[in-house]
């Protein structure tokens, strides 16, 4: 989020409300003056009332286990926990400094290049980064590198490198394209199709497109798109006019889900046009946010020059980032949820995630009023919207009289041509338990009546811009 001071001097000035016992012998010792809210405080002060005054703070935050907005991981064990406070020190840019925390680094690089079939796992390259969103930059960048080394003739001058992607893209797309310079074409939606169809992306494609993304995953319904689809179109393709078009998967959430629920759907370095995959360590991955991992099937789809070696920390080690410093906690976190789950284990937490969704889908559905849009069948999400026949309240509302119960279900309007389409949307992630799904069931039923009862759909338009990006 992008902040800046309160406009109105009174908010601006009042300080902080602050409890005598948070003194320490004297109730007023080291609390004579209140501290201010938007100024640096002037005097130190003891670290148990800046802890209590913080920690009181936070308490307003939400319940993340009630979320059901979010894809990103809300729990961890405390043995997790553990090891990342163990790390909390230590930078990940320093591979010199913390040679065993490289080492962690390159582990999981290798088992994900297995787990997603790389041809050659000695060949195939790749890193942790903050998120995904970090990883869809590194890859779009050496997308278009690509492109501009092949056509140095056009470009600069001229040529406008293009991107292709479906409209449910998440708006890290819309970041690359915008920051890096590139057009950003979108496939938009067409009926029951709520993402990229292959041949509406292949029809986007001409001697500009630097690469074509697919999702592994839509974050508008949970939808895997074709991906193997998508190839055979831009063999085809190929096969017509020359001009061989690369695919970048974003697996932020399928990524780590369809390897162990959906093993025979072919989506990833299986197919020889998939150049590079992304997901979301602390999504599907399972770790506390701010990890994702970006990787390259070889050494010929990372062009060689984005990679810098430094050598101001001892040693010489290539790195591709966009940041230089980061904590190196999560990609512990991350090896050890490799090391402890294995294989099995991760499917089994996928399972149970997609069981849980798959339950809540049949069970809203049998209440009548909602029409599915997706089961959790792929990731476990479920996007739902409610029957021709339902007049008196909409799914703003049904969000609102939730939140009014301590959940967080966003509802939101689909894109570019499903506009007049409002869903609510359920992730089901490890940590949302059958027993909570019964809560959620429960209190949804109880509010029905009221809803049903309603004159018309009353949620102000205002009010209807939940944030369900993640
Ligand atoms: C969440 C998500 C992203 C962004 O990932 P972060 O890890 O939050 O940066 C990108 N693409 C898709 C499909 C996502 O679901």
């Amino acid at each position: 989020m992008l902040h800046h001071p309160p406009e109105d001097a009174r908010e601006r000035d009042k300080p902080l409300a602050v409890n005598p016992f948070f003194g320490e012998a004297d109730p007023l010792d080291g609390m004579r003056e209140a501290p201010p809210r938007h100024r640096l405080p002037r005097e130190p002060m003891a670290p148990h009332p800046a802890y209590q005054l913080v920690h009181d703070e936070l308490m307003l935050d939400g319940n993340a286990r009630l979320n059901l907005a979010t894809f990103v991981t809300t729990w961890m064990e405390p043995q997790a926990g553990v090891l990342m406070s163990e790390c909390l020190d230590k930078n990940m840019i320093d591979k010199d400094e913390y040679p065993r925390t490289a080492e962690l680094e390159r582990r999981c690089v290798a088992m994900l290049a297995d787990l997603w079939h790389a041809p050659d796992a000695r060949d195939a390259m790749g890193c942790s980064t903050t998120g995904s969103s970090e990883a869809c930059m590194l890859a779009g960048m050496a997308l278009k590198r690509r492109w501009t080394r092949k056509n140095k003739d056009r470009y600069p001058g001229g040529a406008r490198p293009n991107l292709v992607m479906g409209i449910n893209v998440q708006v890290c797309w819309e970041k690359f394209c915008d920051f890096w310079e590139v057009e950003a074409r979108q496939v938009p939606m067409e009926g029951e199709r709520y993402h990229l169809s292959p041949e509406a992306a292949v029809e986007l494609c001409d001697e500009n497109t630097i690469g074509v993304v697919g999702i592994l995953g839509s974050t508008f319904d949970g939808s895997y798109e074709p991906i193997a689809d998508l190839c055979a179109a831009l063999d085809a393709f190929q096969e017509r006019t020359g001009l061989d078009i690369p695919v970048h998967v974003d697996g932020a959430s399928g990524g780590m889900i369809a390897p162990f629920l959906d093993p025979d759907v072919v989506w990833d370095f299986r197919l020889p046009r998939v150049a590079s995959i992304n997901t979301s360590g602390h999504k599907y991955g399972l770790v506390y946010p701010g990890v994702g991992w970006a990787l390259w099937r070889d050494k010929a789809a990372l062009p060689e020059e984005l990679v810098f070696r430094v050598n101001y920390l001892g040693g010489e080690l290539p790195t591709f980032a966009l940041n230089f410093s980061r904590p190196g906690a999560q990609v512990v976190a991350q090896y050890y949820t490799f090391l402890r789950l294995g294989f099995e284990g991760y499917r089994a937490v996928q399972q149970s995630s997609r069981d849980v969704a798959r339950g809540l889908a049949e069970r809203i559905e049998a209440m009548g009023d909602f029409r599915m849009l997706t089961r959790g069948d792929e990731l476990p999400v479920l996007a739902f919207t409610t029957t021709p026949d339902v007049t008196a309240y909409d799914v703003f509302d049904v969000s609102r009289r939730l939140r009014e119960r301590g959940w967080l279900v966003p509802a939101y309007t689909f894109p570019k041509n499903r506009e007049d389409l409002s869903v609510l949307r359920i992730v089901c992630r490890n940590g949302f338990s059958s027993d909570l799904a019964d809560l959620l069931l429960g209190d949804l039923e109880d509010l029905l009546p009221a809803l049903r009862a309603q004159p018309h759909p009353v949620t102000h338009s205002r009010e209807r811009a939940t944030a369900f990006h993640h």
